[in-house]
């Protein structure tokens, strides 16, 4: 299959299925968006939701992060990950926003990596959630699912979000963005992807790659199953063995 296909049916299939796709992140305001993409580096959305709340009761711009410190900060965030670093970056964050960007969140991604926790990815969620900017950020989920689905092949977050930003279409950039995460989060996991529910199966170039690989264990098992040669019955056993964990036809 051409990439241009399956950058078609990628888009199509979402488009259709998931046209209103968004953060799982909870906020009402562009300072809050940044605090909660800070804050979910290395972890989930469903944590931040439960300590930004009552920080942002406490903060509720940068101006009142800025008066504060790390020390405090940390007492309402301790129980995401790197809490440590996340205060200091919040504290930071919050001085540089108030005393260099007026307390408002800057729509340039230079600008915005200039502030403490603000890295590429941070910088391309707000530009194309706050902004509309064409751009993608590239997060664990969205590398992972861009590449097994086969619209990248590349191994650093940059070049996939090259890739990505050159392929889809522009206006589709920033919902593709949430499409790759929820589908990673909850369908193609890293571990074991659910290819067993999954719609995409039909032009997803990992799928295919492990049908292929089961097919031909499943000739070389058959090939071997009636011999008497003992080596070629250990090999025998070990292929089912592996297919058997593939879940696939025990009988061979
Ligand atoms: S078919 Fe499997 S590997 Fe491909 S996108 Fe779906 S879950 Fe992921």
């Amino acid at each position: 299959m051409l990439k241009a296909e399956r950058y078609r049916h990628f888009v199509e299939y979402f488009s259709k299925n998931q046209p209103d796709a968004v953060t799982e992140l909870h906020y009402d305001n562009p300072y809050q968006l940044l605090v909660a993409v800070i804050l979910s580096a290395q972890c989930t959305d469903k944590r931040i939701n439960q300590v930004t709340p009552k920080l942002f009761e406490r903060f509720p711009d940068a101006a009142a992060l800025a008066a504060s410190d790390a020390d405090e900060i940390f007492t309402y965030i301790r129980s995401v990950s790197y809490p440590n670093n996340k205060a200091k970056h919040l504290a930071g964050m919050g001085k540089m926003l108030t005393e260099v960007f007026c307390g408002e969140v800057p729509s340039d991604l230079d600008d915005l990596q200039k502030m403490p926790g603000v890295g590429r990815k941070t910088a391309n969620v707000i530009a194309s959630v706050v902004f509309d900017a064409p751009a993608i950020a590239v997060d664990t989920h969205v590398f992972r699912v861009a590449n097994r689905l086969g619209l990248v092949r590349a191994s650093t977050p940059l070049a996939v979000e090259k890739q990505l930003v050159k392929n889809l279409p522009e206006n589709t950039l920033a919902i593709a963005h949430h499409w790759l995460i929820l589908h990673g989060r909850y369908i193609c996991v890293a571990r074991t992807p659910k290819c067993e529910i999954c719609p995409l199966t039909w032009f997803c170039k990992y799928y295919a790659q492990q049908n292929t690989e089961t097919a031909l264990l499943k000739a070389e098992a058959l090939k071997f199953r009636k011999s008497k040669d003992a080596k070629k019955k250990k090999i025998q056993k070990a292929i089912v063995k592996e297919l058997v964990k593939r879940s696939v036809d025990k009988d061979i």
